[in-house]
């Protein structure tokens, strides 16, 4: 295992910032204290949350390697940090849904809770002051974001994630009810499933009591962000059972 420096800050989200490393084709993801919702303008500090998510990303990145699925995780260097391969994001957001929740929820007026026979894609457009607008094929095609090819070839990769990832957390009790996935490109130009996979950006129910086990109820106001802190524990320790 080659030793890893950790160089220049390249870029600083919400929740992570992204450092460059001795390595020009691999970058140091280093997972912030922080907690976002209602497109970032709810942004708050929460100790430790950071150690959390690095853990969760990784072992669910870690999972979907093993799958044979592309993607830009190469191992967890600290409880911060993870090695990735350096992509070029594809400025779109996949969102899967198995059942009514969220924004699909309040746009079409339809009841959370409803389970989708099919599931659903959606694509938003990574644009802050757009507000990230819902778009399709068509729309990201026509902005010079992507070609059809590349939109088919990750259709395929977000269906074959979700089968994987239902299933994955059912056996640890979880209902997957939505979730969103980002993509990059590297320096070969191969898509590789990138950014972070956590209850940061999926939606969570437990099978039994459908409980929540998201930041849902820190969204709407319900719970503290500390008692979130709790849910995500509550992920990790299930994600940890075999
Ligand atoms: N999501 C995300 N980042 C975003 C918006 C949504 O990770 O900027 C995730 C969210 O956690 C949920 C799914 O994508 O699992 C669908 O979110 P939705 O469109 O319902 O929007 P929300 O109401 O959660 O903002």
């Amino acid at each position: 295992m080659s030793f890893v420096i950790k160089k220049n800050l390249l870029s600083e989200g919400k929740t992570k910032k992204i450092y460059t490393t001795n390595n020009s084709l691999e970058v140091l993801i280093h997972y912030k204290d922080s907690i976002t919702a209602l497109d970032g303008s709810k942004n708050q500090f929460l100790q430790d949350k950071g150690i959390l998510n690095n853990e969760i990303s990784t072992l669910i990145f870690k999972f979907i390697n093993s799958c044979g699925i592309k993607t830009h995780f190469i191992r967890k260097i600290n409880n911060r940090e993870q090695l990735c391969y350096k992509v070029d994001i594809i400025p779109l957001e996949f969102v899967v849904r198995n059942i009514v929740a969220g924004s699909m929820s309040k746009r079409l007026n339809i009841q959370e809770g409803i389970r989708l026979l099919n599931p659903i894609f959606e694509i938003f457009y990574k644009n802050d002051k757009l507000k990230d607008p819902l778009i399709n094929d068509h729309h990201a095609v026509f902005l010079g974001i992507i070609s059809y090819e590349e939109i088919n070839a990750i259709y395929r990769i977000v269906s074959n994630v979700n089968n994987i990832l239902k299933k994955y957390f059912l056996d640890k009790n979880i209902i997957l009810v939505d979730f969103k996935i980002e993509f990059g490109k590297n320096d070969q130009n191969d898509i590789l499933l990138s950014d972070e996979i956590s209850p940061d950006t999926c939606r969570f129910w437990d099978k039994k009591t459908m409980k929540k086990l998201d930041k849902d109820p820190f969204r709407i106001g319900l719970k503290e962000k500390e008692e979130v802190l709790d849910i995500y524990m509550e992920i990790l320790k299930r994600l940890n059972v075999r």
